[in-house]
């Protein structure tokens, strides 16, 4: 077990990632983070951050990623932008399959995860980056004054909306429900926002537009049938998320959603492997969450590596 490029790899470099890193390179094992593009992951595209005890007063998620990518840093941590295209765990030395090489290491914490979920109706995919978004910090400027929609009922989406009401000056949002599931401060938030209305019981079925963007969403009513269209000028999609496990085939248990089945220790189904963060399966999918999935993970790992060498 000596002869590894590494004692850890880390797959992704979110929050989950770059937490286990800190952890793992303060226990001082040989660990890099494998991150397919810029470490940060999904707060990166996130506006605004105020649950994240410690800031008070709420902080930017490029500020809190670039705080953490340095804390991970300070400690000895490698971050190597590459992409984990494929996982063999069939023996006790692990093997990571990456655009340019394959790298062996003792343990390996899954931390990929999720990406936005799409809605599947027509017009979409057409649209998308041309009207259609899932990131409001990115590209809510560029709706300043226009008339947008916004899809989902938890807290993303009505986060989210109420960002966008900086620069538009309406928002549709619309909701399957008669409800919303968003947390209820954020409720409050958007009852009280003059720029957002929310159109209840309804799913977007088409985006409509031309070369030039998009023009229009079709909405339907799923109580009554009714259907109509809104004219919008864009449409930000916040519908849910898919774990980024698609490259994990046949190697650790997946739940039914593809979601990563761990135990309290994060463990997966493979020893020496876990899972943490959004990618994992769990009832809350926060950065609060994924810091303290991945200090676990990262104790567990260090354990299981001592117990390897020790063997
Ligand atoms: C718009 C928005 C607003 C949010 N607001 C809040 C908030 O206010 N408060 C809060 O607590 N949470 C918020 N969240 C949720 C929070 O961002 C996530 O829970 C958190 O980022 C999960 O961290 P993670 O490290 O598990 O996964 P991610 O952040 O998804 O990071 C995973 C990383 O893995 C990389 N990766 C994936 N596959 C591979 C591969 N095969 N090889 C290499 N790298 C790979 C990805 O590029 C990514 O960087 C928000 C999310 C969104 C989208």
């Amino acid at each position: 077990m000596n002869n590894t490029d590494y004692d850890l790899v880390i797959i992704g470099g979110g929050p989950a990632g770059l937490t286990a890193a800190i952890y793992a390179a303060r226990a001082r094992l040989k660990v890099v983070i494998l991150e397919k593009s810029a470490p940060g992951g999904q707060i990166l595209v996130t506006d605004w951050i105020e649950n994240y005890p410690g800031f008070p007063e709420g902080l930017t998620g490029s500020d809190l990623v670039e705080k953490m990518t340095a804390q991970a840093r300070r400690f000895g941590a490698e971050i190597e932008t590459n992409q984990v295209l494929a996982l063999d765990v069939a023996e006790s030395v692990k093997r990571l399959t990456l655009n340019d090489r394959v790298v062996t290491t003792k343990a390996v914490i899954i931390a990929t995860g999720a990406s936005p979920r799409k809605l599947g109706v027509a017009g979409e995919e057409s649209f998308y980056g041309k009207g259609i978004s899932t990131c409001a910090t990115c590209d809510a400027p560029f709706f300043r004054n226009s008339v947008v929609a916004a899809v989902g009922g938890g807290d993303t989406a009505v986060q989210e909306s109420i960002f966008l009401t900086r620069f538009a000056k309406k928002v549709y949002l619309i909701h399957r429900r008669d409800q919303l599931r968003a947390t209820r401060i954020l409720q409050e938030r958007v009852r009280e926002n003059d720029k957002i209305e929310i159109i209840w019981d309804s799913v977007v079925t088409s985006v409509n537009g031309s070369e030039s963007g998009v023009e229009s969403i079709s909405v339907k009513n799923v109580k009554t049938g009714d259907q109509r269209d809104l004219a919008v000028e864009g449409c930000f999609i916040w519908v849910g998320i898919l774990p980024n496990t698609s490259f994990l085939k046949d190697t650790v248990t997946l739940d039914k959603g593809g979601f990563v089945v761990v135990n309290s220790r994060m463990e997966t189904s493979v020893p020496g492997v876990y899972a943490a963060g959004d990618v994992r399966n769990t009832p809350l999918r926060q950065v609060a969450t994924a810091v303290g999935d991945s200090a676990i993970a990262a104790f567990e790992a260090a354990a299981y590596i001592e117990a390897m060498e020790n063997h």
